[in-house]
């Protein structure tokens, strides 16, 4: 879309019309938005015909990589057939049939029932009341606590944003609302102190038993995680951590639910984060990747214990969106699942890319402002410390995250801040040579940071 208007014209008319999601309004004023106008495979281009290597896939989601023609044209045929019908009261159509069925195919086995949702929030949503009613169906209506994480991103709504663990969430309002508890993340740079990685997982896992024992099982729906954290910091959980929380959780009859919206459709190197880590959840959120965000959907996968209950007991099911199984949505979903398994792009993650990213990026190691290299299939972090030896953060006030982001954007590249930590999650089709492309540029503006605190 072209305006005909100049940078510093849109800028002024965005922070006057536009309240920006996760943006200082204030902020926003003085300094403007970056005004995005096309992108292409990995690259992005501004309104002052700058081209941005996007290490982010937008935001987590653009597996398949910007400029599809194809996902265009299924959208554009979709929307003459059909534009929209609802799926309520016992109607459907094709393209959501397709793709239910699809995702009953890619997803792991026991999982065969998907409800249709816009986002990932709406996901989340979605998996609160569903867990509890499971129960109640059950007879067991005072098992209703969720157990989720700090550090954790389950989205934006009332419930995504109390599943959340980072305390800046919940100041905005007041919440989390009541039942949702909080427990340690398995954050081990952070909280592993002398213990092996190994080690940390089994205990950083038995934070879930503790509270379990200290509500009272008969209390507890579900417990809630993404399989790494990923708006948490890309933290990787250690291998012995999902198999001893999946222990803890069938030991005391606790759904588990493995939040997919950004670890699904390839980001770790498996179609889903479960597999990765070797687990089977009981409800599965997705979203992101589900379209590699060129339409906005979600979703949620249920399982077959939880479907038999809601089918024998449960009469109607009281929950839905208007656009559950938008036609046009639902289309383009699957043909990005398509996309993905025709060009074997989970694949080329876990033989191909993935190792290349991580033997590239393992070199920061020796850089004096990484503390940890953290990586896993197409997931990247940098970790930067004041004192690598004793893993000292640098004073908040420092705000050495924000200073390398605010470099990585004059360099052109997008690199997400995280307090100080630095991530990047790019399309799933970043080709090597885009790889060293964006070392290049990360080794730059890590040195140029150093510098900017006199570090060296
Ligand atoms: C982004 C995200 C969400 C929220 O998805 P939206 O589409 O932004 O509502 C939920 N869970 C995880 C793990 C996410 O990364």
């Amino acid at each position: 879309m072209n305006l005909n208007q100049n940078t510093s014209e849109l800028q002024k008319l965005d922070s006057q019309h536009f309240l920006h999601p996760f943006t200082d309004p204030k902020a926003l004023q003085k300094k403007g938005a970056r005004v995005i106008t096309r992108a292409e495979g990995i690259y992005l281009w501004d309104s002052d015909g700058e081209k941005i290597l996007d290490g982010m896939a937008g935001l987590w989601c653009v597996n398949v990589g910007y400029g599809r023609e194809k996902l265009a044209r299924i959208a554009f045929e979709q929307m003459q057939e059909l534009p929209y019908y609802n799926s309520f009261f016992n109607t459907t159509h094709p393209p959501a049939i397709a793709l239910a069925k699809k995702l009953s195919e890619v997803t792991p086995e026991g999982l065969n029932q998907v409800f249709f949702t816009n986002s990932g929030s709406e996901s989340n949503d979605t998996v609160l009341r569903t867990a509890r009613r499971f129960w109640r169906l059950l007879g067991q209506p005072e098992k209703r606590i969720f157990i989720s994480r700090m550090e954790a991103y389950h989205g934006s709504t009332v419930v995504g944003a109390s599943l959340s663990g980072q305390s800046y969430y919940h100041e905005m309002d007041g919440l989390p609302i009541p039942d949702i508890e909080h427990i340690e993340c398995p954050y081990w740079y952070k909280n592993g102190g002398d213990l092996s990685k190994d080690d940390y997982g089994l205990k950083a896992a038995r934070a879930l038993e503790t509270k379990i024992k200290e509500l009272g099982a008969n209390r507890v729906a579900a417990f809630i995680g993404e399989p790494v954290l990923g708006a948490g910091g890309v933290i990787i959980p250690p291998d012995t951590y999902w198999p001893e929380i999946q222990r803890i959780c069938k030991k005391y009859d606790i759904l588990m639910i493995t939040d997919e919206v950004i670890c699904g459709f390839g980001r770790t190197g498996s179609w889903f984060g479960c597999e990765t880590y070797g687990v089977l959840p009981d409800i599965m959120p997705i979203a992101k990747g589900l379209s590699s965000g060129y339409l906005p959907i979600g979703g949620v996968m249920i399982s077959n214990r939880i479907m038999d209950v809601l089918i024998e007991k449960g009469g109607e099911y009281a929950h839905g969106f208007t656009y559950s199984g938008h036609p046009a949505a639902c289309a383009v979903a699957l043909e990005n699942i398509n996309i993905l398994q025709e060009e074997k792009l989970v694949e080329k993650v876990a033989d191909e890319t993935g190792p290349y990213l991580k033997k590239r990026w393992q070199e920061f190691e020796d850089h004096p402002l990484v503390g940890e290299v953290r990586n896993v299939g197409m997931l990247g972090a940098l970790e930067l410390v004041e004192d690598k030896a004793t893993r000292k953060h640098f004073p908040k006030d420092r705000k050495v995250g924000e200073i390398c982001r605010d470099i990585c954007n004059e360099k052109n590249i997008v690199m997400r801040a995280i307090k100080d930590i630095m991530v990047v999650s790019p399309p799933l089709t970043i080709t090597k040579e885009q790889i060293d492309e964006m070392h290049d540029l990360v080794k730059s503006c890590l040195d140029l940071t150093a510098k900017k605190l006199g570090v060296s």
